[in-house]
């Protein structure tokens, strides 16, 4: 058995979140430290630690969080500006949750999807 996440517990409603859709296959969130006006997360209730650990069967679920993610834009207001999806992978993605999830972003411009690198 898959050890529990932070993100199953929230899903499981073990631990408090600001749930803002959930069925049987994802659930989204506010992300508890947005980083822009709108900042929801959506997961998969089932625990996939990283894109890495991602297989064939996931297909279906991870295409459901796009479509949920464009829900959301909606409802939320921010999809006829557009808004930005982010999955980060590992140490270099800078992931700092092990259950995978995609960043919901939007309501003000963005700027390039990369800082620049540092001097
Ligand atoms: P990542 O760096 O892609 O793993 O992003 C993890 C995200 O989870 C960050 O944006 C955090 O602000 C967010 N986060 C961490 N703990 C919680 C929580 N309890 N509820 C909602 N969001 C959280």
């Amino acid at each position: 058995m898959t050890a529990d996440t932070l993100f199953s517990k929230i899903v499981k409603k073990e631990i408090p979140a600001d749930i803002v859709f959930q069925d049987e296959h994802v659930t989204a969130f506010q992300d508890i430290n947005p980083q822009a006006p709108i900042h929801i997360l959506i997961v998969p209730n089932k625990i996939i630690p990283t894109i890495n650990d991602v297989s064939s069967d996931d297909e279906a679920i991870l295409g459901h969080m796009i479509v949920i993610a464009k829900k959301i834009a909606n409802q939320t207001g921010i999809a006829d500006k557009g808004y930005r999806l982010i999955v980060n992978c590992g140490e270099h993605g800078n992931q700092e949750v092990f259950h995978l999830h995609m960043h919901l972003v939007g309501g003000k411009p963005l700027g390039r999807i990369l800082a620049p690198p540092a001097e």
